[in-house]
């Protein structure tokens, strides 16, 4: 189909038969593995590791990896229609995906030595491994570039220390793409990434309980005590670390909003089900305008964030600049997740209430997407910078 073409926006309004069937199969995997556990799941605080492997299997974890690494291959809109059909299902499962492979397999693939990549991808992208990324630490969030973990050289080695906080797959991880500061240059510029396995002596992990959304989730505390790791586990350059983060978020950003785009569906699909069956004064709710004025707001809100999305998996996949479109689609698909669950919630009433009924689940899934891979203060920002130039950081 010849897409449409705005000033630099094409959008191909039909998908591929190849983007159709991972599609389908993210689809019936969802109906198969996910949704029959994710009350249980979620009130048990874990999701069952078993999954893992399961979306290994079915090359979930290796899309858009080169096969000769054990990847599926695939372009990013097939990326976005897996992670969007995941974040339907449980948000909590999409991070396993978003973190594992889009943070840390696809960063391995863009930045690795040959050595690292077939040292990980191969685990990674079968689920027999999973990855995280360790970034955030208790005293440096937003400003993630003033991280106090510091990486000092040995010999042949650099000698790690210091805390990483709120690290999604933490507890599960078998290896950790980990940002420290091996120089003394002065900011971001003294940062540098490294592969650690999380099997290290000296690395401990606590699990964060209590979370308001994402529950299923193995968020953890990271504790390195003289961890001990060769000169060879650096990714990228020294002193390159920061952007190695960057660039890996400019993609995470990506796949958080697809997650989102997903949230809001499972919100639409729910509302226009619970509307047509559920009867008051005489008749369904579905009948009565302020409830069609809450589930249209959640169909503008689907479609946008969706576009949006779509654009930087297109852009990226034509090799265009992508980074301020990523911030824009995160932005805006995060916040519109959290209005379309939150809608979804006052159209079942009372019973949104109650997590027997799926929209209070997702309003609180959906509403760390606003805070993580940069707040939503972060993303406007970043936007702004590239519209006017200034820095206001
Ligand atoms: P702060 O940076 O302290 O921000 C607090 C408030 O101040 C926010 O509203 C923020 O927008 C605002 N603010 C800060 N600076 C500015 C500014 N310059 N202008 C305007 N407003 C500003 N991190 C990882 O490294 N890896 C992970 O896997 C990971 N997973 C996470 C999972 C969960 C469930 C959560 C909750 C967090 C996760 N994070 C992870 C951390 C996350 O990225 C940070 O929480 C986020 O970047 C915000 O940092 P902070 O919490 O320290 O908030």
């Amino acid at each position: 189909m010849d897409p449409f073409v705005w000033g630099d926006l094409v959008v191909n309004l039909g998908l591929s038969e190849e983007q159709t069937a991972v599609r389908r199969l993210a689809r019936d995997f969802v109906a198969r593995e996910i949704a029959p556990h994710v009350v249980a799941w979620d009130r048990a605080e874990e999701v069952d590791r078993g999954i893992v492997n399961k979306l290994g299997e079915v090359g979930f974890l290796g899309l858009t990896v080169d096969e000769e690494y054990g990847g599926s291959g695939g372009d990013h809109l097939a990326y976005c229609l897996v992670t969007e059909e995941l974040g339907r299902g449980d948000s909590s499962v999409r991070g396993i995906v978003s973190v594992s492979l889009g943070l840390v397999a696809k960063t391995i693939a863009a930045w690795g030595s040959e050595e690292q990549k077939r040292r990980w991808l191969p685990g990674l992208t079968a689920g027999e491994y999973v990855g995280c990324f360790g970034l955030t630490e208790p005293g440096t969030g937003s400003d993630a570039g003033s991280l106090t973990t510091r990486a000092v050289r040995e010999g042949g080695d650099y000698v790690v220390n210091g805390t990483k906080m709120f690290i999604t797959n933490g507890t599960w991880a078998d290896v950790v793409l980990l940002f420290a500061r091996s120089t003394d240059a002065p900011g971001h510029k003294g940062v540098s990434a490294f592969l650690v396995p999380t099997d290290t002596p000296g690395l401990t992990r606590r699990t964060v309980h209590g979370k308001l959304g994402l529950r299923g989730q193995a968020t953890a505390e990271l504790v390195l005590e003289d961890v001990r790791v060769p000169a060879s586990a650096m990714l990228g350059e020294e002193g390159k670390g920061f952007s190695v983060a960057m660039s890996a978020l400019a993609k995470g950003r990506m796949s958080v909003a697809a997650g989102c785009v997903g949230i809001a569906q499972a919100a639409l699909d729910a509302a226009v089900r619970y509307a047509g069956e559920r009867e008051q004064f005489g008749g369904p709710i579905a009948r009565h305008q302020l409830v069609q004025e809450l589930i249209s707001d959640i169909a503008v809100d689907v479609d946008a964030a969706r576009l949006l999305t779509w654009r930087v998996a297109d852009l990226i996949d034509r090799g265009e600049p992508f980074a301020v479109e990523s911030s824009k689609a995160k932005l805006f698909a995060s916040e519109a997740a959290v209005r379309a669950a939150s809608n979804a919630l006052q159209v079942f009433g009372g019973y949104g209430y109650i997590d027997e009924y799926p929209a209070g689940k997702l309003l609180r899934d959906a509403r760390v997407m606003t805070l993580y891979e940069g707040t939503s203060q972060i993303q406007k920002l970043l936007i702004g910078r590239s519209l006017t130039g200034i820095s206001a950081f």
